[in-house]
């Protein structure tokens, strides 16, 4: 299909491809023709003049005998006695002796009446002695005085010997007696033409052939078409070279196809005949053929060589066409992809300052919470603060107003007994004062190795009196004695203090309260664990109940900073506190401490 279209758009241009093509190979098979053509007739021109030298020699030897023979005074004493039988034998003897130094056929001497008189061939059978040969043209020019030439073709059957007659008149005195004739043998002359590569032949002032190499040629006439099947084709000759022209003819002696020759032709003056040379122009036109075969193959590589040139161009062009496109494309692409970029920046831009402003508004949203949260704290401290001491103040004013009232009515005895009130609810305010320093505690205070036996005897001595008051009895459980934690005295009994006095209030005015206290030791850690059978912490409370000022019991009661305070003491130890389920429903705080000796360096003492 495309290859249609492809062909159809360049139509004219193969048609014109094509004829320029055809035009240059006729033109050069034309001037190759011309060359080759050329080159054959050199050729001719030299073949012919060769056989014209040896034409004009064979002539010349023979022309010149007959005059020379005549001068023999023998000859013409012969003549003048014709009944001298010897001295004609003599002369015949002679004739023989002449022809055979001279190459002569024959030779022999006729009288004025045409009678052979003397003859070489004396001994033949078939002698020429006694013949009449009167009439004849050779005899007859000769007996004018001059030269007389004939041909002699032998008999009528083509048999005998063929002979050209060159004759002389043999003189006594100014006049002719007779006439001398030589015969030159054809039969040489005609071989000699045979073996030339081309036809030559001669032919006479009438156009009839006298000498071929070919016996079919001979004696036919140029003039006669149908006799002589050599016919002129064309005079292409117009060089510096003789006149030639294309004629056809008979191919060789065997074949009588007609073929193309060269014919050249030059005169023999001397015997008003002309040479004729045809010279085969096979090999020329074959020759011309191959050089227009060679011109045309040489074109169709050139125009093979052009032809892929251009493709290749073209191919080279195409490429650079579809890389230049894919480049456009390329770039399209790019500043496509450019612009998309510039937007996701810009909008990247944006989100990062919509970003920095929320972030911005959060932290100062985060400075008003943790603002509210620290006076949140703040007031929730104040006001526990407040009852903690406005309370015993209160008292301590009563206290010391009736004192003072007792003191007037002179009542010392009741008057003291508000003093030592006084003092109690004084020392309590000290104890309050005490935690509250506690909780500003100082963290890294130095640990030691503490006896959890000695501690716990302590804190349960001090707590004797609301043990006893709400009548429960601490269950001890695990091996104290060998018990001892990284931490220090008095801030573990604080944390064991705080733990029980929770238990206590939790279980407060409950039947069969119970509290127990026991310790497990593992190989890294002391872990204490105070449960008792109260309400419990509910599980949403149980990260809340170690915040400072997180309490749920009445004013007056608690502040809030008990775990608080222990949860702190705890941490600085480097251990744990964490609140669970109790054995029976209740609350269980877990205290994890640091073992003081590790179990592995206890057992490689
Ligand atoms: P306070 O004792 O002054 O209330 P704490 O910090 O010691 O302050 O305790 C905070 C709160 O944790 C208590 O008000 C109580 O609600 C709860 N709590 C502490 N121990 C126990 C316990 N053993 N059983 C139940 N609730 C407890």
């Amino acid at each position: 299909m495309f290859r249609l279209r492809h062909l159809k758009r360049n139509l004219p241009l193969t048609l014109g491809l094509l004829t320029l093509v055809a035009v240059l190979s006729i033109a050069t098979f034309k001037a190759a023709e011309r060359y080759f053509f050329e080159r054959l007739a050199e050729r001719a021109e030299t073949s012919i003049a060769l056989q014209r030298e040896n034409l004009n020699g064979w002539l010349g030897r023979f022309r010149a005998l007959p005059s020379v023979f005549a001068r023999h005074p023998d000859l013409s004493r012969a003549l003048r006695y014709p009944d001298d039988f010897e001295l004609r034998d003599r002369v015949s003897l002679l004739l023989e002796r002449w022809s055979f130094a001279t190459g002569a056929q024959e030779s022999f001497l006729v009288n004025l009446d045409g009678q052979v008189i003397a003859s070489s061939d004396w001994s033949d059978r078939d002698t020429l002695l006694n013949r009449n040969v009167s009439g004849t043209p050779q005899h007859m020019e000769a007996l004018q005085g001059r030269l007389g030439r004939q041909f002699d073709y032998g008999d009528a059957d083509g048999q005998g010997e063929r002979a050209y007659q060159f004759s002389f008149p043999v003189r006594i005195g100014t006049g002719v007696a007779g006439v001398i004739v030589v015969r030159a043998d054809i039969d040489r002359l005609e071989e000699e033409m045979r073996l030339s590569p081309d036809e030559v032949f001669v032919t006479d002032r009438d156009g009839v052939v006298v000498l071929s190499g070919q016996p079919a040629l001979r004696l036919t006439s140029l003039a006669d078409d149908a006799r002589f099947p050599v016919t002129p084709v064309a005079n292409l000759s117009d060089g510096p070279l003789s006149a030639w022209e294309l004629v056809t003819g008979p191919a060789d002696r065997s074949d009588s196809a007609p073929r193309e020759f060269m014919h050249v032709a030059v005169p023999i003056a001397t015997e008003g005949w002309r040479l004729h040379l045809l010279a085969q122009t096979g090999t020329a036109r074959t020759q011309a053929v191959l050089a227009m075969i060679g011109a045309v193959l040489v074109m169709l590589v050139l125009g093979l060589v052009v032809a892929l040139i251009l493709m290749r161009r073209r191919t080279l062009l195409q490429r650079l066409t579809a890389r230049e496109r894919e480049g456009r494309l390329l770039e399209q692409k790019v500043s496509a992809r450019t612009a998309a970029l510039k937007t996701a920046n810009q909008r990247l831009e944006q989100e990062v300052r919509d970003r920095t402003a929320a972030e911005a508004e959060l932290r100062r949203t985060q400075a008003e919470m943790v603002q509210v949260g620290k006076m949140a704290v703040l007031g929730q401290m104040s006001t526990a603060l407040s009852h903690e001491f406005n309370q015993p103040l209160t008292a301590i004013r009563s206290y010391a107003e009736n004192a003072d009232a007792f003191i007037e009515r002179d009542l010392p005895v009741k008057a003291r007994e508000n003093l030592s009130r006084i003092q109690r609810l004084t020392a309590r305010m000290a104890q309050l004062s005490r935690s509250l320093a506690n909780f500003a505690r100082k963290p890294g205070e130095g640990l030691e190795d503490t006896s959890v036996a000695k501690v716990v005897e302590e804190a349960l001595g001090l707590l004797e009196a609301r043990l006893d008051r709400a009548g429960v009895t601490v269950e001890l459980g695990g091996d104290f004695a060998n018990a001892v934690a990284r931490a220090g005295d008095i801030r573990l009994q604080h944390v064991l203090m705080n733990l029980i006095g929770n238990a206590l209030d939790a279980t407060e005015g409950q039947d069969g309260a119970r509290i127990w206290l026991d310790v497990e030791q593992t190989a890294q850690s002391v872990i204490l664990r105070v449960s008792d059978n109260g309400p419990g912490v509910p599980e949403q409370l149980r990260a809340q109940v170690f915040d400072p000022f997180y309490t749920t019991k009445d004013v007056g009661r608690g502040i809030g900073l008990g775990l608080s305070i222990t949860f702190n003491i705890v941490t600085d130890f480097g251990g744990t506190i964490r609140v669970d389920d109790g054995p029976e429903g209740g609350a269980m705080f877990v205290v994890t401490l640091d073992r003081a000796r590790p179990l592995a360096d206890v057992a490689a003492q």
